[in-house]
C-alpha cells in the first residue's frame, strides 16, 4: 500500500493543489483539520489591527431584535446572530429575516446551558442543546451559509469537540467562537471606562453613552476583532445605533462570521473527510490517497 501511495505522489500532489485552488483554504498546516468544533475557543480572530469588526449578537432573538436589524440595514452592515433555540423557535420571522438580509444565524445552545461536567457525562444532552438549536437554523438556511457555534459562558469541554464531531450532522460547524471586544469592563488609571460588556454596563445601570464609550475605546485600541453584544435588552439598540455611524465613518469594515479568514481552517467540505495540509508534504498525499 505505501509503494502505491508513493507512486502516485505526482497525482496525489496535483488533486491536493486543485483542491486547495477551488477551496481557498489556507497553506498553512493545521492540526485536527477534520474536526469542526475545536477542543478549546477559538480565541485568534485575526482581526486585530485590520480595521475589521465582526459583531456578533447573542442570547436572542426578542422583542428588540427587529429594530436591530433596521439599524444594521441603515448602514448597510451584516453580523452574525448566535441564537438560543428556545427564543428561536418564537421568532421563525425573524430568523427568516436575518438570513434574506445576509446576517449570519449562529448556534449558542439551546437553553444557555453552562456546558460543563454534566455534559460531558451525558454526551446525549450536548448533542441535544446543539442539535434542537441547529434544526431551527438549519430549516433557514441553504444560502451557503457557515454553522458557528459559541458557547454560553465560554465554557467548554475538550471531550465535547470529540462528541459532536462524530456525530454527522453537528460536526459541521466551526466553535466554539470567542470574541476579542465586548468581554468585560475595565477602567484606566484615572477611573474612565477603559472597555465595556454590554449586558454588564446595563447591571450596573449605565447610560448607552457610557457603555458605548467603553466599546468604542477598546475598539481603538485593538483596531478590529469579533465585538460581542446582546440583542435582548434596549439599552444595547440605543447604544450600537450611535455606535455604528461613527465607526463607519472612522473606515471600519463590517464583516459576519462566513468572511473572517482565519476560520477557514477549521471548515472542511460537507460530506467530505478532506483534511487541511500544506501541498506536497508526504503526510498529506498520504492522506489525500486513503
Ligand atoms: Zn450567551
Amino acid at each position: 500500500m505505501r509503494s502505491k501511495i508513493l507512486a502516485s505522489a505526482p497525482a496525489a500532489v496535483a488533486v491536493l493543489v486543485l483542491a486547495m485552488v477551488f477551496l481557498a483554504v489556507p497553506t498553512t498546516r493545521v492540526e485536527n483539520a477534520n474536526a469542526y468544533f475545536q477542543p478549546t475557543n477559538i480565541r485568534s480572530s485575526g482581526l486585530a489591527g485590520t480595521k475589521t469588526l465582526a459583531l456578533t449578537f447573542d442570547d436572542g432573538p426578542s422583542a428588540f431584535t427587529a429594530e436591530l436589524l433596521d439599524i444594521l440595514a441603515e448602514n448597510n452592515i451584516k453580523a452574525t446572530f448566535f441564537v438560543l433555540g428556545t427564543r428561536a423557535r418564537h421568532h421563525d420571522v425573524l430568523i427568516a429575516r436575518m438570513v434574506r438580509e445576509g446576517h449570519v444565524v449562529a448556534n449558542h445552545s439551546y437553553n444557555h446551558a453552562q456546558l460543563g461536567r454534566r455534559y460531558a457525562a451525558s454526551p446525549e444532552l450536548l448533542i441535544e442543546q446543539i442539535g434542537r438549536t441547529d434544526a431551527l437554523i438549519s430549516a433557514h438556511a441553504g444560502n451557503g451559509q457557515g454553522y458557528y457555534f459559541r458557547a454560553p459562558y465560554g465554557v467548554w469541554r475538550r471531550v465535547h469537540a470529540e462528541v459532536l464531531n462524530a456525530d454527522p450532522v453537528l460536526k459541521k460547524y466551526v466553535g466554539p467562537v470567542y470574541w476579542d471586544i465586548g468581554g468585560e469592563t475595565s477602567f484606566d488609571d484615572e477611573g474612565e471606562v477603559r472597555a465595556s460588556a454590554d449586558w454588564d454596563c446595563w447591571s450596573r445601570d449605565w447610560a448607552p453613552d457610557m457603555c458605548g464609550k467603553g466599546y468604542m475605546r477598546e475598539i481603538a485600541r485593538k483596531r478590529g476583532g469579533i465585538v460581542l453584544m446582546h440583542d435582548i435588552r434596549e439599552r444595547t439598540l440605543h447604544m450600537i445605533k450611535a455606535m455604528l455611524p461613527v465607526l463607519v465613518a472612522e473606515g471600519y469594515r463590517f464583516v459576519t462570521l462566513d468572511e473572517v479568514r482565519s476560520l477557514d481552517q477549521f471548515r472542511t467540505p460537507s460530506g467530505e473527510d478532506v483534511p487541511v495540509a500544506d501541498a506536497g508534504t508526504p503526510s498529506s498525499n498520504v492522506l489525500m490517497a486513503r
